[in-house]
């Protein structure tokens, strides 16, 4: 399908929208309300999606809701996942209703069941999304396009990307060499501060049935609980500023100079943001994280220029692969001269080969590979230079490429907080793939593939300190677990293990 970015007059850059379809209703005077389906920037400021819908709202003297649909399943989400998620919301539909009096809907099961039922219900004119790249999402949308009445308008908002993903480039772009300077070039247009948004001018008729927050909640963690949630990454809007510039410790107030010198030190994990679970879930945009990144780049031009590059143009480089590649997870999504090498050495004999079950249990020879698995099992975010190594070996230790990938994908889905991300497919692919990188020198098992080894990691950082702190936090993890209590908002919470 192509599509048209929206020539409706609007509080948005016109390039940051797309009209998925356009309804007949708009044009006949007899408009109903606006519902935003929220999906992936779950938040009510800096959140060009819901500025849109207001704006629209306005100028049609209609309401506005905002809509959220709770899947049964999303690509095997579990408690950690979804205990962040839904408190991040619980927060939010507090703040859409007391600060900008707009409702919140939420819905559980199969959103082309639930959306187009509820745009029909409250005669919706106008349904707004926001932008992700992933196929499920695709697919979802292509099916409420169908399903909704031809009057109904439905509107794309890339509330995700500081430049929208179309906008950036119009095709795949081969590496972060390529992309930079076409992200670069439009930031001057891109880069530029949120308005400020009032409630819209007409209310919601009646406002909606309380939502049980508390049982949703509890449902959602006890059927999710072989992954239980961590303790260390308080959910929310405020939560995620507080993270970004908190006066405590927040990064750009606090972090920012040890973020170039030991950003790749697994030891010195807050040497980084921690902001990935927040631009994951959307409880941060990008885009405020960049412009208050800007604020303070005098004070350290190099840890800011370095975060820039990895939260612009790594990130959205992500979208624009999965945007742009339908096979982004498997082997046929890499280029031809990966695939080619990975395949002539797909047979190489292995020192060791590993099944699913024994590297989900970190019974590897390796004592750095298993704590980097266990890091992730018992407290959801492996330090992103671990990240690399952890799925390089899965390459070596597999039967060959796509089975290497896929548990790769499998391992991180499941147990990273920030999993089931653009960047989480794009980072397995770069390193079993070769993916945005380019060949090497070959060798047995990877090919032209990138190599990383024990001894490389040595020579970075101490391995056995490392080790040393994985076993300590899986030490603590398991006694906090056994005690039945969960640190959960500065309070203590009793949870059942
Ligand atoms: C095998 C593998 C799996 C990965 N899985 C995920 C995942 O599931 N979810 C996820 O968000 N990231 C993933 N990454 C990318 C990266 O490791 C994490 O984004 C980063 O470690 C998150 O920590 P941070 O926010 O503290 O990082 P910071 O260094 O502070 O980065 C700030 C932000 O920039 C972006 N970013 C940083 N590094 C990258 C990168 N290499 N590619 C794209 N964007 C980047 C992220 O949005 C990140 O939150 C993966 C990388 C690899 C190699």
């Amino acid at each position: 399908m192509s599509f048209q970015t929206s020539t409706h007059s609007t509080a948005v850059q016109s390039g940051r929208i797309r009209v998925l379809k356009e309804g007949s209703k708009l044009s006949d005077g007899n408009v109903g309300p606006v519902v935003y389906w929220m999906l992936r920037d779950q938040r009510s400021k800096d959140n060009w999606a819901l500025i849109h819908a207001v704006d629209q709202a306005n100028k049609t003297n209609v309401p506005v809701a905002v809509a959220f649909n709770l899947f049964d399943q999303f690509l095997g989400a579990k408690a950690r996942q979804l205990g962040f998620m839904l408190k991040g919301l619980r927060q939010l539909h507090g703040d859409l209703e007391q600060n900008l009096r707009i409702p919140f809907f939420l819905f559980q099961g199969e959103a082309i069941e639930t959306i187009p039922s509820f745009i029909k219900e409250c005669n919706a004119s106008l349904l707004v999304t926001d932008f992700s790249p992933l196929r499920e999402i695709k697919r979802f949308k292509e099916e409420i396009c169908k399903r909704v009445s031809d009057e109904v308008s439905i509107h794309e908002v890339d509330s995700h990307n500081i430049v929208p993903v179309w906008e950036a480039s119009p095709k795949l772009e081969y590496s972060a060499k390529t992309i930079r300077g076409k992200i670069t070039k439009l930031l001057p247009q891109y880069l530029i501060d949120f308005p400020e948004l009032a409630p819209p001018l007409v209310k919601w008729p009646a406002m909606n049935p309380l939502i049980e927050w508390e049982d949703i909640i509890t449902r959602v963690i006890r059927e999710g609980a072989e992954v239980p949630e961590v303790d260390w990454c308080e959910p929310g809007e405020c939560a995620a500023m507080e993270v970004l510039m908190g006066s405590g410790n927040g990064f750009l107030t606090k972090r920012l100079k040890s973020y170039s010198a030991d950003r790749n030190n697994p030891l010195k994990p807050k040497a980084l943001s921690g902001l990935s679970p927040y631009l994951h879930f959307g409880q941060i945009a990008a885009q405020r994280c960049a412009i208050e990144a800007k604020k303070v780049r005098n004070i350290c031009p190099q840890a800011v220029d370095t975060f820039l590059e990895e939260l612009i143009v790594r990130r959205e480089l992500a979208d624009n692969f999965c945007f742009y590649q339908p096979h982004y997870d498997s082997l046929e999504g890499a280029w031809e001269w990966a695939r080619k090498t990975l395949k002539d050495h797909a047979s190489d004999k292995r020192e060791h080969t590993y099944t699913r079950e024994q590297l989900e249990k970190a019974q590897t020879a390796d004592p750095l590979w298993n704590a980097s698995q266990l890091d992730m099992v018992h407290n959801g975010k492996m330090h992103g230079f671990m990240r690399m190594y952890w799925a390089k070996k899965i390459l070596e230790w597999t039967s060959g490429p796509e089975e290497g990938l896929a548990i790769a994908i499998y391992l991180n889905d499941k147990y990273e907080i920030d999993g089931r991300d653009p960047n989480g497919y794009v980072g397995c692919m770069w390193s079993i793939c070769g993916l945005h990188d380019q060949g090497w020198k070959e060798r047995p098992i990877f090919g032209k593939i990138r190599y990383m080894n024990y001894a490389g990691c040595k020579r970075k950082f101490d391995v056995d300190g490392y080790i040393t702190y994985v076993k300590r936090l899986v030490g603590d993890n398991i006694k906090k677990r056994k005690a039945g209590i969960l640190m959960m908002s500065g309070k203590h919470k009793e949870i059942r293990v």
